[in-house]
């Protein structure tokens, strides 16, 4: 009989093991094998069926086995020293609390639309959450005073199964927020505390707070099933990237608006510092800036005086160069709901929905556009890995017409993973007997063959692979028992993939930038890769589409397909429900980590990243981080034929590219072994991986990049703008109108240039003088600039410089004299130009007003 309702029923827990709650509450168990093994050794077979789930596992223990372990002082002493050590985690001075700097912020708030924890916490559907969960545990272990911020859905993303004929299915089991590692925010007398938004049509959404307690850092989870909801506002938080139009813009309202808002409740009710700075991951959660705008408006402050204030401290990173990946909604529909939130009219509705109108070149004006308000919102925006930093200035060039894209104001911050999440707990523990902190961290000590043997080194990766191949196993049972195939037809399952054979894995979301079935472009190849007698390969493959996304679904039935053939399905699986959970033994288990995306639509990739640290070799197009970071020694390029319009043309070289590779370089370098049957040439690929790859790909570095040139800066702008009543931000706003107003008078009225005589030279200076018309403006508002470099054929300036010209004395009818000189560097055709772009020290960028007037 189905139930109508269904509530947890907690555990009272002997007092003896008391701490043991926390221990299940505080996700730090999620990187720390020593805490999961203290839960594990109680009852082993106990943590397998709860799939190592601390809160299930307490939920699943009998009475009268907690009282028999609580009686057992051993036991009672073990419990007590994990949480002696958690308390230590968590108390002493980190990374953070030994920088000297100033302005370091009190607190940063992180708000991400989903976050990959555990798989514990189904909360997220691939990189974009797994990154956000890595970003919090980094921002932990340095002690980085981050709050996330987020939406608790009730189902989550969806799970994944086949169906007998091979295609996806999908169901959404419902989640039960009392059995999972959360605690209800509530108010002082114990009531739990409520975020209210105000809806178009009258109506409310409600919110609760539920916090999950990640190491050091919270994180704010909105929940809109709550019982004062009407049924389409209860159901706004049901599942991750669900729905469409209103509905998705709900979620993102919630996200944005009520985020900021149960932050606010989450300061008052625990006495923790406000966040300085604020940051978008993606930009789902960009209404945030719009409440942030409303407070300050509502606190006295002009609109202009909010929006440097809020831009100044908000923080932006931008996840996809793919256009589809953006949220835009109608705009009058979000004219309606900002109109509705603002229920005492404090806020400029039209300017508000302007920030997200694309009104820029190519844009459609009836349409919203969630990145466009995120940068219009932001002074310090990023993209994930150096090419999508390129990728995105170009991709959002129109936003900022008149210059360059290499001048849009958009860097780039390289994403990494959080290695004691990621790196199997074998090889933590091999490379901490041997190698000093120092040699761990730099990742010396894997040069040096002296402190792990091959021999060794070989064995574990070995015993990695087995690991995995006995999960692929059971895995690929359960699935061919769910298609309906009876047990007894399943026997060949016990010799599918083998522990001895090169093993490459793939797996990642099914958009189809990301070619999930470019492998199979040439099938017989492929199978004489797969069933090569003596040096055969083994294919370990998974990914879910999107439930909405039909040509994704193809991909994987095809996939399916392929794997289901008698003759090959020893050495190629599909393995559904790609999770956190499957992640942990296959980075690891696999020798090398496909990625074939078209390239530059890949804008990091991480997945390459965690297989790297576990000593796997990447195969993979030079897109994201692999076009930063690969090199000769750590794995292998696929090379792209760039600019190719047919796609289909475009797919079979790039997979005949693939083919060579592997049947010429990583094919031979895994089977070629010493007399001990140990690939040397393999290893110390190996080796140099893990030695070189390893430190960088960290999610510390990441995240102190983020403290380092994004938090701390914002922070202190802030500051400055902040102080004295807002006065710095009152008087930027004030400036940019005054030279917003005076710009049409602007302009470059006459260029001179001398000082080359003859054919020009490299080393020759070139005298340029402008004459600038400044109409209403000083001398003191602008910069006027030379911008020169070798031309094109186009006379467009590629690889320009830009110099400042100064003020001479020349003033004549309106018109400043400006003068300077430009060094001839390069031989070839050269070319400059000159321009004017306002000046103002609180400018992050030369284009952060868009203002600019070039000599024509
Ligand atoms: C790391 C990870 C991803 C992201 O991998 P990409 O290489 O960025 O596609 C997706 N899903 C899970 C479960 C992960 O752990």
């Amino acid at each position: 009989m189905r139930a109508i309702r269904r509530f947890t029923v907690r555990t009272v827990l002997p007092a003896a093991l008391g701490d043991l709650d926390e221990l299940a509450h505080n996700l730090r168990w999620s990187w720390h094998p020593a805490t999961r093994a203290a839960f594990a050794d109680f009852d082993p077979a106990l943590w397998q069926q709860v799939a190592g789930d601390p809160v299930a596992f307490l939920g699943a223990l009998d009475r009268a086995r907690l009282d028999a372990l609580a009686a057992d002082p051993q036991e009672v002493a073990r419990v007590q020293a994990a949480a002696a050590d958690l308390h230590t985690y968590l108390e002493q001075p980190r990374w953070y609390q030994r920088q000297t700097g100033t302005g370091l912020p009190a607190s940063i708030a992180y708000f991400s639309p989903e976050f990959g924890i555990a798989a514990a916490l189904p909360q997220y559907s691939g990189g974009l959450g797994v990154l956000a969960g890595d970003h919090l545990k980094a921002a932990s272990d340095l002690g980085v005073p981050v709050v996330g911020v987020g939406l608790l859905y009730r189902a989550g993303y969806f799970r994944q199964a086949l169906d007998r004929t091979g295609r996806q299915t999908e169901t959404y089991p419902v989640l039960d927020p009392d059995g999972l590692p959360l605690t209800l925010l509530r108010e002082a007398d114990g009531t739990p505390a409520r975020v209210t938004l105000a809806l178009p049509g009258g109506r409310a959404l409600h919110a609760h707070v539920r916090v999950a307690q990640v190491g050091r850092v919270p994180l704010l989870l909105l929940d809109s099933d709550v019982p004062d909801n009407d049924d389409a506002a209860r159901a706004v938080t049901d599942r991750l990237y669900g729905g469409a139009g209103t509905h998705r813009l709900e979620q993102e309202l919630l996200l944005g608006v009520g985020g900021v808002r149960a932050l606010r409740a989450y300061t008052r009710l625990t006495g923790t510092p406000a966040p300085e700075v604020h940051h978008m991951n993606e930009g789902h959660a960009g209404f945030l800036g719009v409440e942030r705008i409303r407070e300050l408006v509502a606190d006295g402050a002009s609109f202009g005086t909010a929006l440097e204030l809020v831009r100044a401290t908000t923080v932006f990173t931008t996840h996809t160069p793919v256009p589809a990946g953006i949220d835009r909604f109608e705009t009058r529909v979000v004219e309606q709901y900002v109109a509705a939130l603002d229920e005492k009219g404090d806020l400029p509705v039209d300017d508000v929905v302007a920030l997200g109108t694309e009104d820029h070149e190519g844009g459609d004006p009836l349409l919203f556009n969630m990145a466009v308000m995120a940068l219009r919102l932001t002074g310090r925006a990023n993209g994930v890995s150096r090419l999508h930093g390129r990728v995105s200035r170009e991709m959002f060039a129109p936003l900022w017409p008149g210059f360059d894209p290499q001048e849009v104001p958009i860097g780039s911050i390289t994403n990494g993973v959080h290695a004691p999440t990621w790196v199997a707990p074998e090889l933590t523990a091999l490379a901490s007997r041997r190698m000093s902190a120092h040699d761990l961290a730099t990742g010396a000590g894997w040069d040096a063959a002296g402190t792990v043997s091959d021999a060794e080194l070989w064995g574990l990766r070995r015993r990695l692979r087995e690991g995995l191949v006995d999960d692929v196993r059971r895995r690929v049972r359960a699935s061919w028992r769910g298609r309906g195939a009876p047990a007894a037809d399943l026997h060949w399952i016990d010799d599918a993939l083998s522990p001895d054979v090169l093993t490459i894995g793939f797996a990642r979301r099914v958009p189809t930038y990301k070619r999930l079935t470019l492998m199979l472009a040439d099938p017989e190849r492929l199978e004489a890769l797969l069933l090569d007698p003596l040096r055969p390969v083994q294919l370990v493959v998974a990914g879910k589409a999107h439930p909405a996304d039909e040509p994704g679904k193809r991909l994987v039935a095809e996939l399916v397909a392929f794997a289901d053939q008698h003759h090959v399905r020893h050495r190629v699986v599909f393995l559904p429900d790609y999770d956190m959970r499957m992640a942990a033994t296959l980075y690891p288990g696999c020798d090398v980590w496909l990625n074939n995306p078209l390239r530059p639509l890949e804008a990091c990739g991480t997945s390459g990243m965690k297989v790297a640290l576990n000593g796997g070799l990447n195969l993979s197009v030079l897109d994201g981080w692999w076009d930063e970071w690969h090199d000769e020694g750590n794995g292998w390029v696929i090379p792209t034929v760039d600019g190719v319009d047919d796609p289909g043309a475009r797919d079979a070289a790039e997979a005949a590219a693939l083919y060579d590779v592997l049947e010429q370089q990583v094919v031979p370098t895994f089977y070629d072994r010493d007399p001990a049957d140990v690939p040397r040439r393999w290893l110390a690929m190996v080796r140099h991986t893990l030695a070189t790859l390893g430190p960088k790909v960290q999610a510390t570095r990441m995240v102190a990049d983020y403290v380092a040139h994004l938090y701390v800066p914002a922070a202190a702008a802030g500051a400055s703008l902040g102080a004295d009543d807002q006065s710095g931000a009152a008087a930027l706003a004030a400036w940019k109108e005054r030279v917003r107003a005076a710009w049409p008078q602007v302009r470059v009225d006459h260029v001179d240039s001398g000082g080359v005589t003859g054919p020009a030279q490299v080393g020759d200076r070139l005298h340029v003088q402008a004459w600038v018309a400044l109409g209403d403006l000083s001398p003191d508002d602008v910069e006027v600039q030379v911008v020169h470099g070798p031309v094109g054929p186009d006379d467009e300036i590629e690889r320009f410089e830009v110099d400042a010209l100064t003020l001479g004395d020349a003033y004549e009818a309106d018109r400043y004299g400006y003068e300077g000189e430009v060094e001839l560097t390069s031989t070839g055709p050269f070319g400059y130009t000159v321009r004017v772009v306002p000046r103002h020290e609180a400018l992050t960028s030369v284009a952060a007003t868009g203002l600019v007037a070039t000599a024509t």
